[in-house]
């Protein structure tokens, strides 16, 4: 991957790189023409990194950050933007930079520039509706300085559920394959299985075994069948799957069911990674009672089995307790939503694909139930026994903006910053009883904080030899934050603030961001996978008979993402071996 000429050395600091199992050693940094290398010449532009900690770019792998339902809510909430904060420096205005806006769901421009300024190099955008894929393509283009890549969503598509229902995963495959060249997508996103489509007459499928009306296959089976479908493509990512009965009290049985479906199943493919599901936002889909009177934790049951079973990767999606946006392809769960909290909702059903809904949120901690789904994401992580199998996410923006990553990182490293956030509840008893949180004395490491911000989701993205690692070839994403690792502070809210703002952000070779103010818009790439299969004929007159007989209300030459929509691209191949 490419990126600016030049030589840097970032010299001195503590290096933190669970990729290379580096852990506080004092080293320097050398980048050359944007890529990570063993040294430079004496020339080289020298970053001093002395008792600072110096980690690879952050990767995200879970974000809502482009295409419709993101700017549905955009345009839905202009008081959101009344919630921004500062939105320009003084030093971005005088270098010409653009106008910021929104507090959780910040524009392109505020996307790009934030994530850079916490140190992060790239992020997956979790939910494209694989029509609109143009839309979300053009606000990646327009966010700068951070690396992308847009999963289409699987989980609903009417072609998947035909051919799963009579067992082709060959078919399935072909299907996917097109559809990802296509939309230039990643990966295979399944939102709330079956549900989705369900939704489309009003319905929804919450257990494994319900039946899609019309389609007559389960949950289950879509599951089964996509994990088959993407082992047999041998793509980057898992199956990256968001569960039925997301937000229900009792949830964390249906959880378990679906993690199951991974039993037995092994990886296939050449990219390093070895989990064959990902399961996202787990907070959302861990939880106990069976109302939300005796709404309480079961964090304990799902990392119990998820620290047992190797091959299943997690994200957090922690709750930061803001007013924040939801914002999900699970239709019927945000039309659920809008029944308890009565706030505005938006909804839009895609032809043969998918569906979306938009419903504010506020995460008050005053109210009881905020403040137990707060601990229940905490919980997780604290549970967590491999750190590089476990992320942090907040579901951006469902359980909170981007921006409070750094927050998350104090609570789990710092069970001060819990206490003082505890009892800051005026239904502190009751939270404490529902919840585990206030008897776990764990405190995250720095080392375990970067493998479930930068080595892990790199991983597990398949995308190891170029993010989320400093080793010599990788892409020269490396961040610099003013903590001394022999020292921590013993204000938790300084760890806070130097996750905030890097005190240096080096993006594919060059300097972006400095002492937390903005200096370039970088070389931002659109990554996306070519899965290379040999045509399959029924598929091909599949796809052009459903365009030619009108189901689709676009034409099939009008339907894929047209180049210069990507003028940017990483293109990773696969070739399909049958
Ligand atoms: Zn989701
Ligand atoms: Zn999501």
């Amino acid at each position: 991957m490419s990126g600016i000429s030049g030589e840097i050395i970032i010299r001195g600091g503590f290096v933190v790189d669970p990729s290379q199992k580096i852990d506080g050693d004092v080293a320097d940094i050398a980048i050359k023409d944007g890529k990570i290398v063993d040294k430079v010449s004496s020339a080289a532009k020298v970053i001093d990194a002395k008792g600072k900690v110096v980690m690879a770019g952050g990767v995200d792998v879970h974000s809502h950050v482009a295409g419709p339902k993101v700017n549905v809510g955009r345009l839905m909430r202009p008081e959101d933007k009344l919630l921004s904060g500062v939105s320009r420096s003084a030093m971005a205005q005088a270098n010409g930079f653009r106008m910021e806006s929104g507090f959780s769901i910040p524009s392109v421009l505020k996307t790009g520039y934030d994530y850079a300024r916490m140190g992060y190099g790239f992020v997956m955008e979790a939910a494209m509706p694989p029509i609109h894929a143009p839309h979300v393509h053009e606000e990646i283009h327009d966010t700068p300085i951070i690396d992308e890549a847009a999963l289409p969503v699987f989980g609903n598509n009417w072609f998947v559920m035909e051919y799963l229902k009579k067992g082709e995963i060959e078919n399935t495959a072909a299907y996917i394959a097109w559809l990802i060249r296509a939309t230039k997508g990643f990966g295979i996103k399944v939102v709330n299985p079956g549900g989705t489509a369900a939704w489309a007459w009003g319905l929804n499928c919450l257990s494994l075994s319900d039946n899609v009306p019309y389609f007559d296959i389960t949950p289950h089976e879509i599951i089964t069948g996509l994990i088959q479908a993407n082992e047999y493509l041998g793509l980057p990512h898992s199956v990256h799957l968001h569960q039925n009965d997301l937000g229900n009290p009792g949830n964390y049985k249906v959880t378990l069911d679906s993690l199951r479906l991974a039993e037995g199943v092994k990886a296939k493919n050449k990219f390093g990674r070895e989990q064959v599901i990902h399961s996202t936002h787990i907070q959302f889909h861990s939880y106990g009672g069976d109302s939300w009177a005796n709404f309480e934790t079961r964090a304990k049951d799902v990392m119990d089995y998820v620290n047992r079973q190797k091959n299943i990767t997690v994200d957090l999606g922690c709750v930061t307790l803001d007013e924040t946006t939801t914002m999900t392809a699970d239709g019927p769960f945000e039309h659920h939503l809008t029944g308890l909290n009565h706030l505005k909702w938006a909804n839009t059903d895609v032809e043969m694909e998918t569906a979306a809904g938009v419903v504010p949120y506020v995460y008050d901690p005053n109210i009881k139930v905020c403040d137990i789904q707060w601990a229940i994401g905490l919980e997780l992580g604290l549970y967590a026994k491999d750190p590089m199998r476990c992320f942090v996410t907040t579901d951006h923006p469902n359980a909170g903006p981007f921006t409070r990553y750094p927050r998350i990182i104090k609570w789990l490293m710092s069970k001060k910053a819990r206490e003082a956030t505890l009892d800051s509840f005026k239904h502190k008893d009751k939270v404490i009883e529902a919840t585990d949180l206030h008897s776990l004395d764990r405190e995250l490491t720095l080392y375990e904080i970067a493998a479930m911000t930068r080595a892990g989701p790199a991983k597990c993205l398949g995308l190891s030899s170029i993010y989320g690692g400093l080793a010599p070839g990788m892409n020269a994403d490396v961040a610099v934050f003013d903590l001394n690792y022999k020292s921590m502070p013993s204000d938790p809210e300084k760890i806070e603030s130097a996750f905030l703002r890097a005190a240096c952000f080096v993006k594919s070779g060059e300097i972006v961001v400095k002492d937390g103010e903005v200096l370039s818009h970088g070389h931002k790439k659109t990554v996306w996978v070519n899965p290379k299969m040999k045509e399959n004929p029924q598929v091909k007159r599949d796809i052009a008979e459903s365009f030619n007989k009108g189901y689709y209300t676009v034409g099939l030459t009008n339907y894929p993402v047209r180049e210069y929509l990507a003028p940017h691209p990483f293109v990773i191949d696969v070739d399909v071996e049958a």
